[in-house]
C-alpha cells in the first residue's frame, strides 16, 4: 500500500540521470585461479575515464569479495570522487542468502569498503535487484546495518527480480530506509528496467524512446556493469547460465557507451548527494513480503 507524505513537490527530474555501475565479476573463474587475468578492473578504468572525460559522478556498487580482490581499484574510484556503495559481500542474490548470513557478510562488506575509501557507505544494490516480496526482510537488515537506502527493487512484475505494487518513484520502507527504485517502462504486463544493462543494449532506439515517455515522477538513473562494454572479451558460457543467456549477455556491448554519452548530456549527482531530495519525493510503502525467520 502507498500513502502521500505530506505534498512535497515530485521530484525535479528535467531529464537528469544518476550514473550507477554495479562493479561485479560475471566470470569469476577467469580470475587467479583460472588462470587468466579478470577484466572487470579494465572496464572499471575505462567507464571511470568515460565519466571523468564527460565531468560526470556517478555511485559505484561494489561487490564486498571483489574489494577484497582489488582494494586498489576501489580507492581509486573513490580518489576520483565517485560515491561507493554496496553490492553485497558475495554477489548472490538475497534468495540464496539467509537473514543472519546476509547481515554478517554486509556488515563485512560495508566495513571494508569505508576503509577502502575513507567515506561511510550509505547505499545498497542488492544483486539482480532481488529484493523481491519473499526476500524484503532484507531490508531490516540494511537498516540496522546503517546504510540510508536501497537501490535494489524493480518495481512491477518483471522478469529478474520484481517486486509487483511497489511505488515507481522514490518511497521509504516502514523501517525509514530510502528506496530508489530501477526507473521501468510497461511492455505487456512487465515492468522492464530499460535503463541500463542488457535492456540498455538491446532495445530499438523507438522502442526505448515510448519507455523513457513513461518515466513520469521516476527517479532517473541508468546502471552498467563492466562486461557491458568490454567488446573484446572472448565468447564462454557463464556459469550458472544457459548458452543462449551467455550469448546475450556477451553480444551488443559497443551500445551502452554510446546511450551514456546521450546521458551525459544532463547528468545528475551521485544518490548519496540527492537524498534530501530524493526523500522529499519519497512515499510511503508498507511493502508486503514474509518475515524474517528468526530461526535462520
Ligand atoms: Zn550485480
Amino acid at each position: 500500500m502507498t500513502r502521500q507524505l505530506p505534498l512535497q513537490p515530485a521530484e525535479n527530474r528535467a531529464g537528469r540521470t544518476t550514473f550507477t555501475v554495479d562493479v561485479e565479476d560475471h566470470r569469476p573463474e577467469d580470475g587467479p585461479a583460472g588462470g587468466c587475468s579478470p577484466r572487470y578492473e579494465g572496464m572499471t578504468r575505462r567507464l571511470l575515464d568515460f565519466l571523468e572525460a564527460h565531468g560526470v559522478a556517478g555511485t559505484f556498487f561494489i561487490d564486498g569479495e571483489l574489494a577484497r580482490r582489488s582494494p586498489s581499484l576501489v580507492r581509486e574510484i573513490a580518489a576520483r570522487r565517485h560515491e561507493i556503495g554496496s553490492h553485497s559481500y558475495r554477489h548472490v542474490t538475497l534468495e540464496c542468502e539467509t537473514p543472519a548470513g546476509f547481515a554478517a557478510g554486509i556488515a563485512a562488506a560495508k566495513a571494508r569498503l569505508e576503509d577502502l575509501s575513507g567515506a561511510a557507505v550509505l547505499g545498497f544494490r542488492a544483486p539482480a535487484f532481488s529484493v523481491t516480496p519473499p526476500t524484503c526482510w532484507a531490508i531490516d537488515v540494511l537498516g540496522h546495518a546503517g546504510f540510508a537506502y536501497s537501490s535494489s527493487v524493480v518495481p512491477g512484475p518483471a522478469l529478474v527480480g520484481g517486486y509487483p505494487g511497489a511505488p515507481r518513484r522514490p518511497f521509504l520502507w516502514p523501517n525509514g530506509l530510502l528506496e530508489i527504485p530501477c526507473p521501468v517502462g510497461t511492455i505487456g504486463r512487465w515492468a522492464v528496467p530499460f535503463r541500463g544493462g542488457m535492456y540498455l543494449r538491446y532495445l530499438p532506439p523507438w522502442r526505448y524512446r515510448r519507455l523513457q515517455a513513461q518515466l513520469g515522477e521516476q527517479a532517473d538513473w541508468t546502471y552498467c556493469h563492466p562486461y557491458d562494454i568490454d567488446g573484446k572479451e572472448s565468447f564462454a558460457r557463464l556459469p550458472g547460465r544457459g548458452w543462449i543467456v551467455s550469448l546475450l549477455l556477451r553480444a551488443n556491448r559497443g551500445i551502452t557507451l554510446r546511450r551514456w554519452h546521450r546521458l551525459a548530456a544532463h547528468p545528475a549527482p551521485p544518490f548519496a548527494a540527492r537524498l534530501p531530495e530524493l526523500r522529499a519525493a519519497a512515499v510511503l510503502f508498507e511493502g508486503q513480503g514474509s518475515a524474517p525467520d528468526p530461526e535462520a
